[in-house]
């Protein structure tokens, strides 16, 4: 690389590197610098400061120039950002647009980004739920992937370390297939909701339907007003960044936190370009980076590196980490870099009305759903499809003034506007989809970034077993609703492409054999100890539950273990 500034060597030592301030990233942050470690946290977007750099977030919809809603302008120039349902006019600034950050579609695939301090921890929906045992033991039973080189046992203490500091809503189930955590209360479901829940329950035994859990603060601990954090205050204005801190991110929680210690130093408009091998020592040392205004290149030194740029990026930057050892990127031996990317499989969805009460009505803006955990294939085999789906569904009534089929003026109109409508039901599935070698990403040989990256291809598509999976979750939820008294249920497969899910995982997979893994039970890379790779690139198979628990959770573990290694002078 050009220009490097070898002089700036001294002041760009650390103990600890993490690529990315994202929910992982920032977790790094966080463990890292608690456990006394010189923590540098490398951003390749703008800084977001908690509650300063929310611009939109206090604004009314008569404040916005558009409402609120996009110009066709935008909305043309930014065809993949605006599938995205959070996309808005409200919330833009925090997403990647499209002609700024160029990929190659090998298959069609919706990247949705949101490069800025914070990452996407700005932008989600803050669903939470642990894996089960189901899910750890699910490719070694099935025979797909490789066998996780952990067990939900070796992650719930870690689960336990994050919802803790997180502050997750929800409620005791005692269910096998979504093990409890440490909860705040629950939101609650409303009378129609909770007629259906009844009605499916006393349907079929082998399903369970509880409210959602998520990322809320519903009552804060003092964890939580420490961290500067509110109430939930049930706005749903969420992707705007909230004020109250009320939900989780990186901004409001872990990189403040981090910041207290003394020990980070935040570095946003960092591009890292790769990860610097040192074949004498055999480890890495640090990493190279462009500085996203300049161009100018700058290296920095340090003795262990985490790995946190989200999914693809962490595979494109370490696809990119090339040297004499490892010409085919990091650690990447055997070609399994880049491999085995799955995601969730969102694609069906059910509308349907119910005879509800029509003097009930429920407050504020409940930031979650009701969900049902997996309940296919779980003992044993039992469909034409491998693995299974996760439902969740809401009930609400139609917009206030929808029984109106009178005149559009005039007192009876004011009287029927001041009424809301009918009762209607929403359904959706997150299907579990199957890693495979040939869902795959790797760098293009010709094209680059405005920054002199290799642009990532990007190929990866549904199969067999993901039409069929579908088709059973429109079948089963159909059948769920009618039998709960719903009507006009109307069954959609969306079609959209992968990516828009927005949990991507693998390319960098754990395992036990490192002929077949990439990274090891601790998410060090087999073959360079020292890196350690704990966003979803590292997930070996995806199961249903929303995956940003996970990461966390994952990543802490692998920042302790680090910070202890490094103190034994291990790595
Ligand atoms: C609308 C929406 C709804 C979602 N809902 C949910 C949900 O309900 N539940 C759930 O579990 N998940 C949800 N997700 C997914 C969730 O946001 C991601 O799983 C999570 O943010 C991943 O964390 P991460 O640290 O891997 O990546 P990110 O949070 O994306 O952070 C990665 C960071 O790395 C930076 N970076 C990338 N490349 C480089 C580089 N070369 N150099 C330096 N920095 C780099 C990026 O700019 C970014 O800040 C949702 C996402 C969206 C957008």
């Amino acid at each position: 690389m050009a220009n490097v500034n070898f002089n700036e060597l001294p002041n760009n030592a650390f103990d600890a590197i993490v690529i990315g301030s994202g929910i992982s990233g920032g977790w790094a942050a966080k463990e890292l610098c608690e456990q006394g470690l010189k923590t540098l946290l490398l951003e390749r977007g703008k800084d977001v400061v908690h509650i300063k750099d929310y611009p939109t977030a206090t604004m009314n919809p008569w404040d916005f120039p558009h409402r609120g809603r996009l110009p066709l302008q935008i909305k043309e120039s930014n065809p993949i950002a605006e599938r995205c349902y959070a996309f808005s006019e409200a919330s833009e600034h925090f997403f990647v647009k499209d002609a700024e950050h160029p990929y190659v579609q090998d298959k069609p695939f919706d990247w949705i980004r949101g490069y800025q301090v914070g990452g996407k921890s700005l932008l989600w929906a803050r669903q939470t739920q642990r894996w089960s045992k189901f899910d750890f033991e699910g490719p070694a039973r099935d025979g797909f992937a490789v066998d996780w080189p952990i067990r939900y046992e070796d992650i719930a203490p870690w689960y336990s370390h994050v919802e803790h500091f997180v502050g997750i809503s929800g409620n005791h189930d005692g269910l096998e297939t979504l093990p409890d955590g440490e909860f705040l209360p629950a939101w609650t479901m409303n009378v129609v909701e909770k007629e259906i829940q009844k009605r499916i329950m006393s349907n079929y035994s082998d399903r369970n339907v509880i409210i959602g859990r998520c990322a809320h603060l519903t009552q804060p601990k003092e964890i939580h007003l420490q961290q500067g954090r509110g109430q939930c205050q049930a706005r749903s204005l969420c992707e705007r960044g909230c004020p109250f801190g009320g939900y989780f991110s990186s901004n409001s929680s872990t990189i403040p936190w981090a910041s207290k210690t003394g020990k980070l130093t935040l570095r946003p408009d960092s591009i890292v370009h790769s990860i610097i091998y040192d074949e004498s020592k055999q480890r890495a040392i640090g990493v190279r980076v462009i500085d996203a205004h300049t161009n100018k290149a700058v290296e920095y030194f340090s003795k262990i590196i985490f790995v946190n740029a989200s999914t693809l990026n962490t595979n494109l930057i370490l696809l990119n980490s090339t040297s004499k050892r490892f010409p085919d990127g990091l650690g990447n031996d055997h070609g399994l870099l880049g491999k085995y990317i799955a995601f969730h499989n969102y694609r069906g969805s059910i509308t349907a009305s119910f005879d509800g009460p029509m003097d009930k009505y429920y407050y504020g803006r409940r930031p979650t759903a009701v969900m049902m955990p997996n309940f296919r294939n779980l003992y044993k085999q039992e469909t034409d499809f491998l693995r299974g789906y996760m439902v969740f569904y809401t009930a609400t009534r139609a917009a206030w003034g929808h029984n109106t089929d009178g005149p559009t003026v005039g007192a009876g109109f004011k009287e029927a506007i001041s009424e809301p409508g009918q009762w209607n039901v929403f359904m959706m599935m997150q299907g579990e989809t199957i890693p495979k070698v040939n869902n795959m990403v790797q760098l293009s040989s010709n094209l680059k970034d405005k920054w002199g990256i290799p642009l990532l291809r990007i190929s990866v598509g549904y199969d067999d077993n993901d039409v069929r999976l579908l088709k059973d979750f429109l079948i089963q939820g159909a059948e769920m609703l009618d039998k709960a008294g719903c009507k006009n249920i109307i069954t959609a497969d969306s079609g959209q492409n992968p990516g828009l899910d927005i949990h991507e995982i693998g390319g960098v997979r754990m395992g036990k054999d490192p002929k077949t893994s990439m990274l090891n039970k601790w998410n060090q890379l087999h073959t360079c100890k020292n890196v350690y790779v704990t966003d979803g690139a590292c997930m070996t198979s995806t199961g249903t539950q929303n995956p940003s628990l996970t990461f966390m959770a994952l990543t802490a573990r692998a920042a302790n273990h680090a910070a202890a290694a490094l103190q034994r002078d291990e790595i």
